[in-house]
């Protein structure tokens, strides 16, 4: 059973200030969650989560997480300027990108931020880039081949493009130590959205395994190991979700079982999840506008792709409640659609729901994480407003809803914009 954390009453009374659709967050399901994961990793002195801020950029809800002490998680220029925005520096950043471009280097390295390198050749990149190598520095492992764990679930690192392969590390820790690298870091993400108590522990076992070796051979030291993110959510109600407490544990075993008999006690554990600390504590509020009875019954709401992205790119299951109708039969059979020429703009396909009338408030669950933020404007459509449940059950505006204004402003076209500018005060924009 999936439970909405707001009531058809409280969207009733929210809709009056900001119409839908809307994505809120639920500021009790964060704070409490994010205190589970301090929990289960305190037997760990260095532990710190680096929320991987492309999951969800908003700063009052990275402001909530960097109360209970977390970093940040970047893969651009935008989100470390984000990070240093909201009062994180040095250490608190993480910069963990790919194809990197040169002024996202120099812009880490000024404000502080740990680098973590995807690949080999970014040593002498880095090194031209910023004229120096760091002396913390982190690099990104990929060990290919297929990543499997005891209960069959897997993912293919072989096909993807991230990290340096096992004889890179080993030579990339070589090259950097020379060039002046005192503090190291290893970082790997195997799999992505694993619903298992068993994919950090096992990640954990394989680099804890591979720093010892690193440092034997290198003579590096090495100061953390950055287990990333990919842990997963229940997005469908039948499934169970992770225990963060029985993680915790899984990984502190392996801890004790490898690193400390090497006398490797000393490493730090990071994290950065997105996905985790944020996707069940967001919601996708969206009105039933239209009703469409031709080979297949659809229901049209306000909302559409470009709010939520993650069903039309990969067919993601999000959960639905009608709002109001959590406890009616489900006996009806929905494709639930939004308004892009786009056929894939579907929030479900075959959705046994209960019967949905005009009007009703549709709760889509679990879009907290990489849901606002995959957002785009295909269609002309504007992204939605962001609010914020408070603890306190009151409601906070943390990004107001895009205008045509907004959408407008890039046109570098005077006369057009000059117009544009007379339309939209005609329409009250
Ligand atoms: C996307 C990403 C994360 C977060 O992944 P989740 O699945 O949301 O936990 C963490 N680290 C890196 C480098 C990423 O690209």
């Amino acid at each position: 059973m999936k439970k909405p954390f707001v009531t058809k009453q409280q969207v009733e009374e929210i809709v009056k200030t900001y119409p839908t659709p809307f994505h809120i967050y639920d500021e009790k399901g964060i704070v409490n969650n994010a205190k589970a994961v301090y929990e289960a990793f305190s037997w760990n002195k260095g532990f710190k989560e680096y929320f991987a801020v492309k999951a969800t950029p908003n700063p009052v809800l990275m402001g909530i997480l960097k109360e209970l002490g977390c970093g940040f998680d970047c893969s651009s220029k935008t989100e470390l300027m984000l990070s240093e925005a909201i009062g994180a520096s040095g250490d608190d950043i993480m910069f963990s990108s790919n194809d990197t471009p040169a002024d996202e280097f120099i812009y880490a390295d000024k404000i502080g931020a740990i680098i973590n390198l995807d690949d080999f050749t970014h040593i002498e990149f880095l090194e031209k880039t910023i004229g120096k190598i760091p002396e913390t520095i982190s690099c990104r492992f990929n060990p290919g081949g297929v990543f499997q764990m005891s209960n069959g679930i897997m993912d293919n690192p072989g096909d993807s493009k991230y990290g340096m392969t096992k004889e890179q590390l080993f030579e990339a820790f070589k090259i950097l130590k020379s060039k002046g690298a005192k503090n190291f870091g290893i970082h790997a993400f195997l799999a992505s959205n694993t619903v298992t108590n068993e994919y950090y522990p096992t990640l954990a076992g394989q680099l804890f395994e591979l720093a010892v070796e690193l440092a034997k051979e290198t003579g590096a030291h090495i100061s953390f190991i950055n287990l990333s993110g990919g842990v997963g959510i229940p997005y469908k109600p039948d499934q169970e979700g992770n225990d963060i407490a029985e993680i915790g544990k899984g990984v502190h075993e392996q801890y004790d079982k490898i690193l400390v008999p090497a006398g490797m006690g000393d490493v730090s554990i990071f994290t950065e999840m997105g996905r985790f600390m944020m996707a069940p504590y967001g919601a996708l509020v969206t009105k039933a506008i239209h009703e469409k009875h031709i080979y297949k019954e659809y229901i049209g709401v306000d909302a559409c792709a470009v709010n939520l992205m993650r069903p039309a790119m990969y067919g993601a299951y999000h959960h639905i409640t009608v709002l109001g109708k959590e406890d009616a039969p489900l006996e009806c059979t929905y494709d639930v659609t939004g308004s892009l020429c786009e056929n894939n703009d579907k929030f479900a396909i075959e959705r046994k729901l209960p019967k949905i009338e005009m009007g009703d408030y549709l709760f889509i669950h679990d879009t907290g994480a990489h849901g606002f933020a995959m957002g785009y404007n295909y269609n002309g459509k504007l992204k939605s407003a962001e609010l914020l449940l408070k603890a306190d059950g009151s409601v906070k505006l943390i990004r107001r809803a895009e205008t045509a204004r907004d959408y407008f402003a890039t046109f570098d076209c005077l006369d057009v914009a000059k117009k544009l500018d007379q339309i939209m005060e005609k329409e009250g924009i």
